[in-house]
């Protein structure tokens, strides 16, 4: 019996990787001035990648790889100036108002009161709990659980600290990779609900067919159907 609505936060709730991708083409912009058409977005994926371990998910590792990258790439050549921009481009990504995705409001008033309501994400906990007081939705919630990574091993400590039952929580994201495969593989339901902008980091497992236990759906606004297909059996 379900019992549990779970939210991944980030381009699930809210919108998140379309201000990566303004601030790395504005990141782009200033590289190239130094270097031309060196292939930029994929040295700043590779530091990234490579920083993930020191830093976690989040702006603020974000900026500390744009600014390695530009060290980098332009053979020390980038100017104070420009590492002053880039560090002001992290800043005004942690000060950017949350966005909340379309239905979303509409959806947690629908569900909330009927379903224990959780958000699961990762990244920084500072940024994150941030975001959630400037969404306007942490009262909605039962509990928030911010983590460094989404695996196996998180969802399942997740799950016994607030003693659900697997078949009692839906898991709702937009990252196959974070929000689907590894709750799937502890038996627990989910629903993945694409954003337009995937980061190359989330996207590994992305193409592959959905696991049994597992929905797809265009957008949040669908959701209260699909639970109630889910609670009453028929799907
Ligand atoms: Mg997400």
């Amino acid at each position: 019996m379900l019992s549990t609505i779970a939210f991944d936060a980030d381009d699930t709730l809210w919108h998140n990787e379309t201000l990566f991708s303004v601030t790395q083409a504005q990141f782009r912009e200033i590289l190239q001035r130094y270097v031309g058409d060196a292939d930029i977005d994929a040295r700043l994926y590779e530091t990234e990648v490579r920083n993930l371990r020191l830093f976690g998910y989040g702006i603020k590792g974000f900026t500390l790889s744009m600014i390695e990258t530009a060290i980098d790439v332009s053979g020390q050549q980038i100017a104070a100036h420009d590492i002053r921009r880039l560090i002001d481009f992290g800043k005004a990504m942690l000060e950017h108002p949350v966005e909340l995705l379309d239905g979303v409001e509409a959806v947690i008033a629908a569900l909330k009161g009927r379903f224990r309501l959780m958000v699961i994400t990762k990244g920084d906990l500072f940024d994150q709990e941030s975001k959630i007081a400037r969404s306007g939705l942490a009262d909605h919630f039962d509990a928030v659980e911010i983590v460094a990574e989404k695996d196996e091993a998180t969802y399942r400590q997740i799950f016994e600290r607030h003693a659900l039952a697997a078949d009692t929580v839906l898991m709702v994201g937009n990252s196959v990779r974070s929000d689907i495969l590894p709750v799937t593989a502890l038996g627990v339901r989910a629903v993945h609900i694409p954003y337009h902008v995937t980061w190359a980091h989330e996207q590994a497992g992305g193409d592959r067919p959905l696991p049994p236990g597992a929905h797809r759906l265009e957008r949040i606004a669908d959701l209260p159907a699909l639970v109630d297909k889910l609670v009453s059996g028929a799907s």
